[in-house]
């Protein structure tokens, strides 16, 4: 048994509790934040606490934001306002800004309808989804769940909800990722990429 006094474990215990951080990587981390200057740690802790007490959810789009009202990307006047992107994770709102494509809105469902992990629909934000879409001005509702099983269910869930009201309801097509080649792309990537085929300009 390792003997560590009481405060310097109880920093390892937390280190360990993040995802992908074994019992050595906390340690060296904990070691590491003890060598450092007391600023450093401070700086570290005040990092957290801000976070966790500033960062709240858009009351639009409910992604995440800072401070009262809704996020940057709901208040700019440049964005398409007809057009939502359902996404299941904040970093997906991320992943696709990058990509400097997409210039409609967004909404955050915060996970998808997993009956395995008992995530039904009333645990994600469809409400908050379905009252935008019954407030109208919604033309197009993009369906940019993932494309496995889960991310699947969630879309076809949503999209027989949305239909009703005369809204377009598409989905992102997934195709071979770019810079790979066709052969070693499944059978399912595939059949997808072949489904989403588009017209060429
Ligand atoms: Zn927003």
């Amino acid at each position: 048994m390792e003997y560590f006094p009481p405060a310097l474990e109880e920093l390892v215990e937390q280190f360990a509790k993040l995802p992908g951080i074994g019992r050595k990587t906390a340690q060296r981390l904990a070691f590491y934040l003890l060598d450092q200057p007391r600023e450093v740690g401070e700086g570290f802790a005040q990092a957290i606490l801000r976070a966790k007490t500033a960062i709240s959810c858009c009351p639009v789009c409910q992604n995440l934001t800072e401070g009262e009202g809704p996020c940057a990307i709901c208040a700019s006047p440049k964005r398409e306002r007809g057009v939502v992107c359902v996404v299941a994770d904040p970093k997906d709102v991320v992943a696709l800004e990058r990509s400097r494509e997409y210039q409609g809105l967004y909404h955050v469902l915060h996970g998808v309808i997993s009956p395995m992990n008992h995530v039904g629909p009333e645990d994600l934000r469809i409400g908050e989804l379905m009252s935008r879409v019954a407030g109208g001005g919604v033309e197009e509702v993009i369906m940019a769940t993932n494309p496995d099983t889960e991310g699947e269910t969630t879309a076809m869930y949503l999209s027989r909800l949305i239909k009703p009201f005369g809204v377009k309801v598409t989905r992102l097509a997934y195709g071979i990722p770019v810079g790979s080649h066709l052969e070693f792309a499944d059978e399912a990537t595939l059949t997808r990429a072949m489904e989403g085929r588009r017209e060429m300009e």
